[in-house]
């Protein structure tokens, strides 16, 4: 592989770039703002800095948070203790960070916006407003709104949630995630160096109703809309049946991250997934594997995705016994500190959706409260 060009340098791409310009690769990676304040919670599970340990040993500015408050309709809330804590970054530090060390490995970093790919028999020519080049793969990292309408997932109306909140100059210890009624998607706040990430994502709702219902809730709960600074972007949000037809290579591409679409349909982390695809992206492209990539990526964590993607709607739209999902989930936190610790593991990402069932019988078959807890969670993951 003479020459890769990475389209975009959020994780995804500096991080696939990373591993190429390390390996002797001559990488090229185009982003049109470099570092940026990419609309984002910033929070960055305990499988994502364990798998990758440069996202937690750096001195770039970040949150170790240790508790979460999870609240639902007419319940209360439930107080998580994060044994395995949750790093919240701002998104312009973590992305600086990620494209230094790109950088350090000897990739070519250059602002600008890619406005087309064009194949020219085994190689793509890239254009940009002041230039072009002849690459002989493209890294397809551009994100949820990935413009280049020949590569990457092919999203359909409701493969995606609004996302969008406010960055608020004020600060809190723990972080919050509200349920709402009928919504599928959450409420969070996560504290970051200087200010919070309050944001609400949701599928099925327009922005202006979810912005209204997020500033509902900041008014309850007294935290204050002026002086914040509002964003808004897409969440990839595959639904089941479209992670199987997921257009992710091609002829001389591959895409990665949320241009790929590789988003967890349940909680929204996405910061995770797009490192592990950029890693591995470039690992197949160095090893020349003949496994694909797609298949690759379906081992790794794919299978597992669109697995919660069948989940997603029962753990927030699902009722058990006259409540919703969420009520009764903020409720069995309270009483069972093993349905506690299942959170927790599911909260760092340890625990994965595919193994839930086996997980269930191993864990909760003890009392009657537990029996009625089981039938409960049996009941979210088979449907
Ligand atoms: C509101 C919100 C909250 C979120 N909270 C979390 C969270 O707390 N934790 C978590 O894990 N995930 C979260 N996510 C998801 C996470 O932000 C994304 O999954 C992650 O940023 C994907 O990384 P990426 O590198 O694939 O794409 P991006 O981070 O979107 O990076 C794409 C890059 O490509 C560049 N680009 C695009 N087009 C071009 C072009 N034509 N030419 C040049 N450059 C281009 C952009 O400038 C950008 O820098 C959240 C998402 C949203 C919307």
């Amino acid at each position: 592989m003479k020459r890769v060009a990475v389209l975009g340098g959020g994780p995804a791409g500096a991080v696939a770039a990373a591993r190429l310009a390390a390996a002797g690769v001559e990488t090229v990676v185009f982003d049109e703002k470099l570092a940026w304040e990419k609309p984002c919670g910033g929070g960055i599970t305990f499988k994502a800095y364990d798998k990758y340990p440069f996202l937690i040993n750096n001195d770039t500015p970040k949150r170790v948070v240790t508790e979460t408050m999870i609240a639902a309709p007419e319940t209360g809330s439930a107080s998580l203790q994060l044994t395995k804590p949750l790093l919240v970054y701002a998104r312009r530090d973590l992305n600086q960070m990620l494209l230094d060390r790109a950088s350090h490995a000897g990739a070519n970093i250059e602002q600008a916006r890619v406005l087309g790919i064009d194949r020219e028999g085994s190689r793509w020519r890239l254009r940009t407003a002041k230039s072009q080049l002849d690459v002989d793969f493209c890294v397809v990292a551009t994100g949820a709104r990935n413009p280049l309408r020949n590569v990457g997932t092919q999203f359909t109306a409701e493969d995606s949630m609004t996302a969008l909140g406010y960055f608020v100059p004020t600060d809190q210890a723990h972080i919050d995630i509200q349920f709402l009624p009928d919504l599928e998607g959450y409420i969070w706040v996560f504290p970051r160096c200087g200010h919070l990430s309050v944001g609400i994502c949701g599928k099925g709702f327009n922005a202006q109703t979810l912005r209204k219902m997020l500033e509902r809730y900041m008014a309850e709960k007294g935290i204050p809309v002026k002086d914040a600074t509002f964003y808004g972007h897409m969440l990839p949000s595959l639904e089941k049946p479209n992670w199987k037809a997921n257009r992710l290579q091609g002829e001389g591409w591959a895409a990665v991250g949320d241009a790929g679409g590789l988003v967890d349909p349940i909680t929204g982390e996405g910061i995770y997934y797009a490192i592990r695809s950029g890693d591995l992206a470039a690992e197949l492209l160095l090893d020349r594997k003949e496994a694909t990539y797609a298949s690759v990526l379906r081992e790794d964590f794919i299978a597992d995705l669109e697995f919660g993607a069948a989940l997603a709607k029962r753990v927030y739209t699902g009722t058990f016994l006259f409540k919703s999902a969420p009520q009764r989930m903020v409720q069995f936190m309270r009483r069972s500190p093993r349905f506690l610790s299942l959170m927790q593991d599911l909260f760092a990402g340890t625990q994965n959706y595919i193994d839930l069932k086996d997980c269930l019988l191993r864990k909760f078959n003890g009392t009657l409260h537990e029996i009625m807890l089981n039938t409960f969670l049996r009941q979210m993951v088979t449907g």
